[in-house]
């Protein structure tokens, strides 16, 4: 899918991406438009990595979420806040909705027996030619994370975006960390959910504009829950910020050490721990894919069927599935 922007997109792009990098805050306006923070307004917190400041609560610091600091709608009622979890979550979502379709046009939930599914666009950039498109199995339950799938869509084509920061191995989206960020919590603002979707899918744009993942990133762990060298060697660009939190490029900070250790037993970990899978075994599940390509006219899967750690927290908890009167 060859990438049709317009030359102030371009440049707007690559502003972005440069001010992720300088740890700039950015803003996430209606329809999914991400921009740089024309006025951030704490500004100890642009010390912080994009994703601390995610971390940070509070009027001010919501600017990074989503919430507050959105243009265009004003009168916005004001969101749960991730704290006040209830049991069966599905309902707190579908009380959102008229929130959400505010800033997300067309944004619909789709009903499932273990929570909802939300379907969305975002338009990323303005000036550019496709839209993401995002599918989030939310599950009913504040113990298990939502499941979501990204894909571009340009002149009735769809592309699954990854496999930068997915998932393995069903290659789902890797926003923000669920432990270390602290970003969004289940029960939580959707619009918040989808600006960082948004942000996520700007990412991917510029890394296939500028060969290169701007701003903060974290590496999937290793047996000592310490970035994985093996994974930052395959996927890391020199040119992006290194994962160990340097703030340097990774060219001149953990690369040199990575590529002293014995490449092959640091693959043979990386197999171990992931099922025998190489590092490209990514991708958006078959129905999931089925669901978008079609506009979302086909329903999603069951939730229960995609989403591993649903399935095993379920089965964890006395296989209690529920079944429709
Ligand atoms: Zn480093």
């Amino acid at each position: 899918m060859e990438v049709l922007l317009s030359g102030d997109a371009r440049a707007e792009l690559q502003r972005i991406g440069d001010g992720l990098d300088a740890r700039q805050p950015v803003r996430v306006r209606d329809r999914g438009i991400v921009i740089l923070d024309p006025q951030p307004t704490l500004a100890p917190v642009q010390e912080k990595s994009d994703e601390q400041q995610q971390r940070a609560r509070g009027p001010a610091a919501r600017a990074w979420q989503g919430s507050t600091r959105r243009q265009g709608s004003p009168g916005r009622s004001r969101p749960p806040r991730a704290g006040s979890r209830v049991v069966g979550l599905a309902g707190s979502y579908a009380r959102q909705l008229e929130d959400v379709q505010r800033a997300y046009p067309g944004a619909t939930l789709l009903p499932d027996d273990h929570g909802v599914w939300l379907l969305a666009r975002s338009r990323v950039i303005d000036g550019l030619a496709r839209e993401a498109i995002c599918l989030i199995a939310l599950p009913d339950t504040p113990a298990v994370e939502p499941r979501g799938w990204a894909f571009w869509e340009q002149d009735g084509q769809v592309e699954w975006i990854g496999p930068r920061h997915t998932n393995f191995p069903d290659g789902s989206v890797c926003a923000y960390h669920a432990e270390l960020d602290k970003a969004w919590s289940p029960g939580g603002d959707l619009c918040t959910l989808l600006d960082l979707y948004s942000v996520w899918a700007l990412r991917h744009l510029h890394l296939v504009v500028f060969d290169r993942w701007p701003g903060r990133q974290h590496a999937m762990p290793d047996d000592l829950g310490q970035s994985d060298p093996y994974y930052r060697l395959l996927q890391f660009k020199e040119a992006e910020l290194c994962s160990c939190g340097s703030g340097r490029r990774y060219g001149e900070c953990c690369r040199p050490r990575d590529l002293k250790l014995p490449f092959l037993s640091i693959m043979q970990a990386f197999k171990r721990r992931n099922l025998g899978r190489s590092i490209l075994d990514r991708a958006a599940p078959a129905e999931i894919m089925a669901s978008v390509t079609r506009g979302g006219r086909n329903a999603p899967p069951p939730m229960l069927e995609i989403h591993d750690p649903l399935r095993a927290h379920i089965a964890a908890s006395g296989g209690g599935i529920r079944t429709k009167p």
